[in-house]
């Protein structure tokens, strides 16, 4: 498994492999507490959420329809249940997912363009 994914699933900072990623349920540290690296230019964007919708999808749609048509729930109960499991499933995968996009970034040294970037194509 390559490292970056380790890191990832482990929510450890990608640079040292030691030091906590998150210092909330979703929100990153502003810098490692080992090795002190910034987080700062961790941008991520919608990448994490796309796959987590995928997934959770996948996961979740089976589960709404044995629910619906195996245990003829209404759709209240329906409701009752799949809210909370919907968001639980989402931010156990929200988690590692962030993670592991920023320390593929990290890892492939990957950083935002700018406009200076690009200069050279305006000439
Ligand atoms: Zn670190």
């Amino acid at each position: 498994m390559p490292p970056w994914l380790v890191d990832g699933i482990k929510c450890k900072c990608p640079h040292c492999h030691n030091g906590d990623l998150f210092g909330g349920v979703l929100k990153l540290k502003p810098h490692c507490d080992k090795c002190g690296a910034s987080f700062k230019d961790a941008e991520t964007a919608d990448g994490p959420a796309f796959f987590v919708m995928t997934i959770a999808g996948f996961i979740l749609t089976p589960v709404l329809l044995i629910l619906l048509f195996g245990f003829r729930l209404s759709p209240l109960v329906l409701m009752a249940i799949m809210t909370p499991l919907t968001l639980i499933v989402c931010i156990a995968l929200l988690r590692p997912f962030k993670a592991s996009i920023y320390a593929l970034q990290v890892h492939k040294k990957f950083k935002e363009a700018k406009a200076k970037d690009y200069e050279h194509l305006q000439k």
